[in-house]
């Protein structure tokens, strides 16, 4: 078993909804357990005249490969009705493997540690609630630090 951390996000039809089916969705996943599930944060989206994102994070372990997972991942998006049509569109429910155990893992497909994830307020402060004390990311960064770098602005804790 590994220890891996989702990012949730939603900002259609029912947000709150959406990402409450997909923490029921992980934990049906074959060989995987939710070990966790953060707040629920609120936030305006980074895209102007987007309606506002609900996001969260869970914890997961699982004995399922990166590439499986992403697959799993993608097919409970599209069971809850994702479309693709323009890049961060908006989206019914967003998964993203922000981190897999201790690894670094870059493929055509998946790019774990998540690429944005340190800039984002909204997967930080809701990963901050499940990691043990003093957690460090692969490159070592303290996750305190990358919170001090990044202010709780803009956050509405649900
Ligand atoms: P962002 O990546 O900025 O959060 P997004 O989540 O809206 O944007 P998607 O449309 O969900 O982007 O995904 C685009 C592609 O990103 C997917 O097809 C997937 O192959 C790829 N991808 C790369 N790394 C990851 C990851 N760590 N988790 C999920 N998808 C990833
Ligand atoms: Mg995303
Ligand atoms: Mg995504």
């Amino acid at each position: 078993m590994v220890r891996v951390y989702i990012g949730l996000g939603s900002n259609l039809a029912n947000p709150q909804k959406q990402l409450r089916s997909a923490i029921e969705a992980l934990a049906l996943l074959p060989d995987t357990q939710v070990a966790g599930v953060s707040s629920f944060y609120a936030s305006d989206s980074l895209s102007p005249g987007q309606p506002r994102y609900t996001n969260a994070v869970a914890a997961l372990d699982t004995t399922l490969e990166p590439i499986a997972l992403l697959d799993a991942l993608q097919a409970i998006e599209a069971d809850q009705g994702r479309e693709r049509k323009e890049r961060w569109g908006p989206r019914t429910l967003d998964l993203d493997i922000l981190l897999y155990a201790d690894r670094v893992i870059d493929e055509p497909r998946l790019k774990v540690p998540h690429y944005h994830m340190h800039a984002r307020p909204f997967v930080l402060y809701p990963l901050a609630e499940l990691v043990p004390e003093g957690f460090r990311l692969a490159d070592q960064r303290p996750l305190s630090q990358l919170l001090a770098d990044c202010p709780f602005v803009g956050l509405e804790r649900l």
